[in-house]
């Protein structure tokens, strides 16, 4: 299969040549087919998500196990009940806060949604994305995308179209250029279906954002722990995710002593004849000998880590790294989601000093 690729041109409204773009791009998601496209988070690969076959051509094009639920996305509130049986009233304060944005809630689904794209279970995960592409896809898509991440199961989640490429040329019908993915991280999942609702994937809404807006919530105990003995609550979390092709380690503990053991380890590799890299803040770049060294982005802004993070993972496997090190990150705010990611994609390899 040719992938075809739409670049597209507007930046603050959409212009009628990257509308008619949309609107066949829409044609191909109608007809059954995939179309990778940009979102405000990462890049989506989408689907029809009320067409089963859809729905098993993205699980087969991912290589994706078939018990992983997919999101579907939505561009106007209407929608919502079309799709979900029961909304909450604290969900629509959610929505009218954070929606369109990175926020995904998961309600008890309606027949119309096929367990295809649930992944066996009666509940259905839905978001309404920002970026004016995705919205206008899902527009003149049919109203109702299925989109997990646009990478091969396990790789980190793309954040750019020429990482979909890499992934994904051949094994779908079209790919939207629309830049870069500016958040960088997946969107926050929501449980609504219980009280108080729950947490299940840390994102760019966080834990106090959510309590501004409707009080208690809770949060999946396996977050950002691999000792606890139960199954994640969202499937997806359970699988080893993120991760780069060499081996990642996290070492937390007082800054000085982080940049020296990093240092003496990644000597010893390097007298083994690993290739090896670290993953630093912007404060402590210059301190490190590694072949190489990526920076994160400044400890005191946690935006700009988590917009980098995906792509630095990416760069290690471009380079062929085999042994990484990565300095922790404050857990606070958004900094839970950049460390539940960073935990996954070390498969909770960690050191504490
Ligand atoms: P991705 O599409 O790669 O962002 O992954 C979607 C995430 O949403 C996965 O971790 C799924 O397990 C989770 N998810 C989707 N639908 C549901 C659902 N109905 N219940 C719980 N988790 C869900
Ligand atoms: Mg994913």
């Amino acid at each position: 299969m040719k992938t075809l690729i739409f670049n597209m041109e507007s930046d603050i409204e959409l212009s009628e040549e990257d509308e008619k773009k949309l609107r066949e791009a829409g044609e191909i998601i109608k007809a059954g087919g995939l179309v990778a496209f940009p979102t405000e988070t990462v890049y989506g690969l989408g689907g029809d998500g009320l067409n089963p076959g859809s729905s098993k051509k993205i699980y087969a094009a991912k290589g994706r196990p078939s018990d992983n639920p997919l999101i579907i996305h939505i561009y106007r509130m209407e929608d919502l009940y079309k799709i979900a049986s029961d909304v909450p009233s604290k969900a629509l304060k959610l929505a009218e806060a954070f929606w369109p944005g990175p926020l995904t809630m998961i309600f008890e689904k309606k027949d119309i949604v096929p367990f295809e794209t649930t992944g066996g279970l009666n509940t259905v995960a839905v978001r309404m994305p920002d970026d004016d592409f995705a919205r206008g896809l899902i527009k003149f898509g049919g109203g109702f995308i299925a989109a997990p991440s646009a990478n091969l199961s396990g790789k980190p989640s793309p954040t750019s179209a020429t990482y979909v490429l890499e992934d994904m040329e051949g094994r779908i019908d079209a790919v939207i250029d629309g830049g870069k993915a500016c958040i960088g991280l997946e969107s926050t999942i929501v449980d609504m279906t219980v009280e108080p609702p729950m947490i299940l994937r840390p994102g760019f809404v966080t834990a106090e954002d959510l309590k501004e807006v409707i009080g208690d919530v809770t949060q999946d105990a396996t977050l950002m722990r691999c000792d606890v003995n139960q199954a994640p609550k969202a499937p997806g979390m359970k699988y080893r995710h993120y991760a780069p092709k060499g081996e990642l380690t996290i070492v937390k503990g007082e800054n000085e002593k982080v940049i020296q053991y990093i240092n003496e380890n990644i000597n010893k590799a390097r007298n083994k004849g690993e290739k090896t890299g670290v993953i630093a803040t912007a404060e402590n770049i210059d301190r490190y000998d590694a072949h190489v060294v990526k920076c994160a982005g400044s400890r005191l802004q946690n935006k700009e880590v988590a917009s980098n993070l995906y792509e630095i993972l990416r760069e290690f496997d471009d380079e062929d790294v085999s042994v990484i090190y990565s300095e922790a990150f404050d857990e606070e705010g958004l900094g839970q989601a950049i460390m539940n990611r960073l935990l996954k994609a070390a498969g909770h390899r960690v050191v504490t000093l």
